[in-house]
């Protein structure tokens, strides 16, 4: 029995670990030259910069998630995770003030604010233990099984019933709950601002319980350590071999490649399903889950920024939120503030004495960024917006200035070259108040998508809890038993 996964990022190489472990020889087809999808790092003039994970949630033993991180082989020896407190250091003309993991040390400015606080406190609490239960797909023969337990779900009742009240809100809307306008630009960095609050809680009770850190050896190195152990299984990995069409051809799914037809008993596509839908078959996909797919997608897009610094920054926050004294403006949009990753304390990133900082320009560039293409100044447009970055985090970090010896910038238009993601996105956006519609696991039979487009909301998590659930529908019509370890 073979199967073929479209995509070796973090989604595909989940799925290909586990049908390969449960013993169904398993092809990846990937169009880029290395796994991890838009999950990745990559080194310039003895530079790395950290293009993917910022946190990365299921760090914590206890927590089921962290079994596929380890299943999978992504966290090894190679890449111990480091658990950052602060989480963010709000720096602006008026000094410094940390975000702790326990929420110590906010000033607060009055009632309101002690209101605000002791309100964010109790939600984290009803918070603490939540975490996206793994459990078997029914009908599937599961060697380990992991069975629905009602208790978990249980102990999870608290933040079940405060989450609708936090989908109806956006993460900004929830930090005005505080007065001291310092703590709203503080909580604005942890999340992207306009997506709901349940995001943003969850993503600070994540931190509170230690289930959130950063694998040091970085984005690449998980990824390879994926791709690694799924080799060190029997697998087979075709880099700079993009899956042109998705066919039936004599009674079996079929990939085209530019040179190739690869047919299979499963095949699972686990590049971007909206992306998929309407470019890996003869004619685009008209089922009512994908035409609401098409209308109701709202994409994550941003901007990256990196620069190699010839200064040791370890002095500086590792992750702060940079309160600008003039707004830069970039690709029709204003930033008051900069999120920016200082990674002067993991010293295998930069030359010694040397450091890195990386930053995301978050909101929807696409088309702003099409256009200079089509018109010829998409390389003048990035030249001008790192010089005008460069600038305003040189007046926030003035020892920079006259230091930077590499840059690297990406844009939305860089992610959908690399990783064909729909309008250059990296994850699915969910606003407030909007429902969100997935491709299936199981399309027909023997054709199935994973990956972030199945699963609600973006990022990691459902990357790698997707992969395991495809899998197991694999498993299940293959007849095969499903191994995880
Ligand atoms: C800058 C940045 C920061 C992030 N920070 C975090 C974070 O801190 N925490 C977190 O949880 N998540 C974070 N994410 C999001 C997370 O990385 C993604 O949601 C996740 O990696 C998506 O994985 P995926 O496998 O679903 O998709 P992808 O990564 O898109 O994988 C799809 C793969 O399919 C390949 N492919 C596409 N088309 C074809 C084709 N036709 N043929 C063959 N191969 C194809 C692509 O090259 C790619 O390798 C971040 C993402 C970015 C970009």
């Amino acid at each position: 029995m073979k199967a073929i996964v479209i995509g070796a990022g973090i989604s595909g190489l989940t799925c290909a670990n586990y049908l390969q472990r449960s013993g169904i020889h398993t092809l990846i087809l990937e169009q880029a030259a290395t796994p991890g999808g838009v999950s990745t790092s990559w080194k310039r003039k003895g530079y790395t910069f950290e293009g993917g994970i910022h946190w990365l949630i299921g760090a914590k033993e206890s927590i089921p998630l962290h079994n596929i991180w380890v299943e999978t082989g992504a966290l090894q020896e190679n890449n111990p995770v480091y658990f950052k407190d602060p989480i963010y250091t709000l720096v602006d003309s008026e000094g410094r003030m940390p975000l702790y993991r326990d929420l110590h040390g906010l000033e607060l400015t009055g009632l309101r604010d002690r209101l605000a606080l002791a309100t964010l406190k109790f939600h984290l609490a009803c918070f603490n233990g939540f975490h996206q239960p793994i459990t078997d797909i029914s009908g599937v023969k599961a060697r380990y099984p992991r069975p629905f337990s009602l208790w978990e779900y249980i102990k999870m009742g608290g933040a079940a019933a405060l989450s609708p009240f936090l989908m109806m809100q956006s993460a900004r809307g929830y930090a005005r709950r505080f007065r001291n306008p310092r703590i709203r630009e503080l909580l604005a960095a942890v999340v992207e601002p306009s997506i709901n609050a349940l995001s943003l809680i969850y993503t600070l009770s994540t931190f509170a319980m230690g289930d959130s850190g950063y694998p040091k050896g970085g984005s690449l190195q998980m990824a390879r350590n994926m791709a690694g152990h799924f080799l060190g299984l029997g697998g087979e990995i075709r880099y700079r071999t993009p899956a042109l069409e998705v066919l039936r051809e004599g009674g079996k799914w079929t990939v085209r490649t530019a040179d190739t037809l690869f047919s299979a008993d499963a095949v699972v596509i686990s590049m971007d399903a909206r992306s998929a839908i309407d470019k890996l078959f003869k004619m685009p996909l008209q089922e009512i889950w994908a035409q609401k797919m098409r209308r109701s997608l709202r994409t994550t897009q941003c901007m990256f920024l990196g620069a190699g610094i010839r200064t040791d920054l370890s002095a500086w926050p590792r992750s702060m939120q940079l309160v600008l004294p003039q707004p830069l403006r970039a690709s029709g949009h204003i930033y008051k503030t900069l999120v920016v990753n200082n990674y002067a304390d993991v010293k295998s990133y930069a030359p010694e004495g040397c450091s890195v900082v990386t930053c995301l320009l978050h909101g929807p560039t696409y088309a702003w960024w099409k256009a200079a293409k089509e018109d010829g100044t998409y390389a003048t447009r990035k030249q001008e917006i790192m010089e005008a970055f460069l600038d305003a985090l040189g007046e926030m970090i003035p020892d920079i200035r006259g230091k930077v010896e590499v840059t690297d910038m990406a844009t939305p238009l860089t992610y959908e070259r690399y990783c064909s993601t729909f309008e250059g996105s990296y994850m699915s956006d969910w606003p407030p108040f909007q429902p969100l519609y997935h491709a299936p696991y199981k399309y027909k039979e023997g054709l199935y998508f994973t990956g972030q487009r199945t699963a609600y909301s973006g990022g990691l998590p459902p990357a790698a809890q997707s992969g395991r659930i495809t899998a197991q529908y694999v498993c299940k019509d293959l007849d095969t038993e499903f191994v995880a370890y």
